[in-house]
């Protein structure tokens, strides 16, 4: 047994330094950014913010909005081929869209069926729990010998040499986050986990290294989380929560006895989407996940608008003309825990 005593932190451990600028507003600051990578040969264009592939968010409903921003949906990977087929009969554009899949024999045929049905379609996501395992890599390495020019995105991991062999095998981006979802239970039921922003700048720093990307995934819970993680080094931040409860997010609607509305949204490692995917709960499986109600917060657009203006105002702070100089302009500064309850005192959302 060993113990790491190197502090590692998550977002609410910290906060961005303003800086003296030479941005004159915060319209100076573009979002957009264009993406090169170490296998695909494709470029890729658009505003890096993400949603889940979860029942909830990675929805062709969400796409078609998120589409209007040039920012990316990870579908959720129930969705047929027959439903590919009619989404972009819809006008669901797949330049704006990664097939999610598993990592098992059934989810390589799928994912080659799923690929087919749209010659423009190029983005990949493999998606399992645990990235840690030798068979995932496995996997990655079959994926990118079979779609050689797609941009494929593997995990989830959290720390650097997990990073550093995922791009080996074949990854142009990997996707960072260890238990810090919203509907995540694994810290608690497993004892597993890495503080997100730590594990955000340490894999970045991997990637970087090696001309692969990362995407963090899991707990933003406010635009300023967001930003947040594009100034560790995240060069795309996938949503789940941030998307959830509006008109456009799946989940039932329901009013309470005080005539609030919610929606519910739950992990894909719940009982619930268990019990929706697979009729049951494994019983060598714990749940890793639970199902909560959220807010019901109306029009996706507003949440867009809400999240964007954040790191739009994040990069004006510091003087970063660009998402991609957020890090480089960014330092950290320590708050106490003392910091943030009384933040959140005063800031009870009703
Ligand atoms: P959020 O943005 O809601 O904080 O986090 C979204 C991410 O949580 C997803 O992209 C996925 O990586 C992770 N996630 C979703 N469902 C579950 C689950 O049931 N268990 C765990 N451990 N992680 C989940």
């Amino acid at each position: 047994m060993r113990v790491e005593h190197d502090l590692k932190l998550t977002f609410d451990d910290v906060l961005i330094r303003p800086k003296r600028s030479t941005l004159v507003s915060r319209s100076d600051v573009t979002l957009v950014r264009e993406f090169k990578f170490r296998h695909s040969n494709i470029t890729w264009t658009g505003i890096p913010i993400v949603a889940a592939n979860m029942d909830t968010t990675g929805l062709f409903s969400v796409a078609a909005e998120l589409q209007k921003h040039s920012m990316l949906t990870c579908t959720q990977k129930f969705y047929s081929t027959k439903e590919y087929t009619q989404a972009w009969e819809d006008g669901i554009d797949p330049e704006y869209v990664a097939i999610a899949c598993g990592s098992t024999e059934d989810s390589f045929d799928l994912l080659k069926r799923k690929m087919a049905t749209n010659a423009g379609a190029k983005l990949i996501c493999i998606d399992v729990a645990n990235g840690y395992r030798e068979i995932f890599l496995e996997f990655v390495r079959r994926v990118r010998s079979e779609f050689s020019s797609a941009i494929v995105i593997a995990g989830n991991v959290a720390t650097r040499e997990m990073t550093e062999a995922l791009i080996l095998a074949g990854a142009d981006i990997v996707k960072v986050g260890i238990g810090p979802g919203s509907v995540c239970t694994t810290r608690k039921v497993a004892g597993v986990g890495y503080p997100q922003l730590s594990a955000i700048a340490e894999c970045a720093d991997a990637a970087h290294g090696l001309a692969g990307h990362v995407m963090a995934d899991g707990g933003c819970s406010s635009p300023g989380d967001v930003a947040k993680a594009f100034a560790a080094g995240a060069d795309f931040v996938m949503l789940g929560g941030m998307f959830a409860g509006h008109d456009e997010s799946g989940g039932e609607l329901v009013t309470s006895s005080n005539g609030k509305k919610y929606k519910s949204f739950y992990g894909m490692s719940s009982s619930k989407a268990m019990q929706a995917h697979y009729g049951e709960v494994a019983k060598h499986r714990a749940p890793e996940g639970k199902e909560v109600r959220v807010p019901y917060r109306g029009q996706l657009e507003i949440s867009i608008q809400a999240i964007l203006g954040g790191v739009r105002s994040a990069c004006s702070y510091v003087g970063a003309r660009r998402i991609k100089d957020l890090p480089k302009c960014t330092t950290f500064i320590r708050v106490t825990q003392t910091t943030n309850e009384v933040y959140q005192r005063f800031n009870v959302e009703e």
